[in-house]
């Protein structure tokens, strides 16, 4: 935890839960990805955390945006940046998002389906337009795989089709899977991307983009790799796959710009247990799945837990839990958390790693819990 985040616990004692951002600490990863993909342009998926600080700070930074929906391009707009710098990512919109995108000046579209093209010719005539094409999502922790993208041969039919319909065919997209921390998934997927401006070529369509999407991992409880190390990994498949002529490229990142900027606290509200001869503890904070972390899903994302308790003492296994009325309200039951033995009711703990997918992902009001607090500072 940064000095700053730890300094304002413990001079405001906020309530809690409550999410901290260290913003120097968003403008840090900016710093390491652009040194370790220095020509690739980057958008920030803002869907990560669209706190407007985090906006203003990567739009002075020179970033570039990857949006959901229209409220995310206004959010983006409200920041100051200029509709140049905003991609609509999502090959999921309605028609009518479509032409307000292109209304408020967005020139840049997603898609990965006739349904959706049709969409955009006509709702954005002469936008630039790439197709996503599907992956296998391996070795992420929070695959993407199946609901986006095409098939290879279906993208190049839908590109050929783009310029028929007065479209710019513009590149190709995928997106490894979130949280991948093997570097060297991009290269399968840069292979088959290669061939298609091959093949495309051929038949008098050039493409000039490769978007590369995000998944660099944040550090949750073990190591990944640096941005250096995707860096390098996708450079060298860039060249091994496209020679002397490599295409302009977009990185996606959202998970691995803010996620490790951010702690979140909690208390602990109960600690029980089942029965007079159950030895497991039942650990229930007042921050669940559906209070931000909806990542626990499947027990996919695992949060580094700290309590002011840790050190030397002794700690036992425990089943983490959230305060709502819903059992599908746990945390983490299979996998290996061990809390002291003297936690008690009443402390507080952190959840480290959590600025990324959280706030965002809280409900607005189930059974009454307001959505979680959030500074940034
Ligand atoms: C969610 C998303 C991202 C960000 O992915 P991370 O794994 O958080 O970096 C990038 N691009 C698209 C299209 C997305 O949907």
């Amino acid at each position: 935890m940064s000095e700053k985040i730890a300094r304002f616990f413990a001079e405001r004692q906020p309530a809690t839960p409550c999410l901290v951002v260290d913003l120097d600490i968003v403008d840090e990863n900016f710093t390491s990805l652009t040194a370790a993909l220095p020509d690739a342009k980057i958008y920030y998926a803002v869907k990560a955390n669209p706190a407007p600080e985090i906006l203003s700070l990567l739009a002075a930074r020179g970033s570039s945006f990857d949006t959901a929906s229209v409220p995310e391009i206004e959010m983006v707009l409200a920041a100051g940046v200029t509709p140049d710098r905003i991609s609509y990512g999502n090959t999921i919109k309605k028609q009518r998002d479509v032409a307000r995108a292109f209304e408020l000046g967005v020139r840049l579209f997603a898609f990965d389906s006739i349904g959706e093209l049709d969409k955009i010719a006509q709702s954005a005539p002469g936008s630039r337009v790439f197709c996503r094409i599907l992956t296998s999502g391996e070795g992420a922790e929070w695959p993407l795989s199946r609901k986006f993208g095409c098939d290879p041969h279906m993208a190049r039919a839908l590109l050929i089709a783009a310029a028929g319909k007065g479209l710019v065919p513009y590149g190709v997209s995928f997106h490894v899977g979130s949280q991948q921390k093997d570097p060297t998934q991009w290269d399968t997927a840069l292979r088959t991307v290669a061939e298609m401006f091959h093949d495309l070529e051929a038949l008098g369509i050039t493409l000039s983009m490769v978007n590369l999407g995000g998944g660099f991992a944040t550090r949750y409880r073990t190591d990944v790799p640096e941005a250096e190390a995707y860096g390098n990994a996708i450079l060298d498949s860039l060249r091994r796959h496209f020679g002397n002529r490599i295409p302009e490229t977009i990185v996606e990142p959202g998970r691995s710009m803010v996620g490790n900027a951010g702690v979140i606290e909690s208390e602990v509200v109960l600690i029980s247990t089942k029965s007079a001869n159950d030895n497991r503890r039942w650990v229930y904070l007042d921050i669940g799945k559906f209070g931000g972390l909806a990542e626990t899903m499947d027990e996919a994302i695992q949060y580094p837990i700290v309590t002011n308790r840790d050190g030397d003492g002794e700690t036992d296994s425990v089943i983490l839990a959230g305060p709502t009325c819903d059992s599908a309200d746990v945390l983490y039951e299979k996998s290996d958390y061990r809390l002291p033995v003297d936690l008690a009711i009443g402390d507080r703990i952190r959840i480290h790693a959590a600025g990324a997918y959280t706030t965002t992902y809280a409900s607005v009001n189930f059974n009454g819990f307001t959505p979680l607090a959030q500074y940034y500072i």
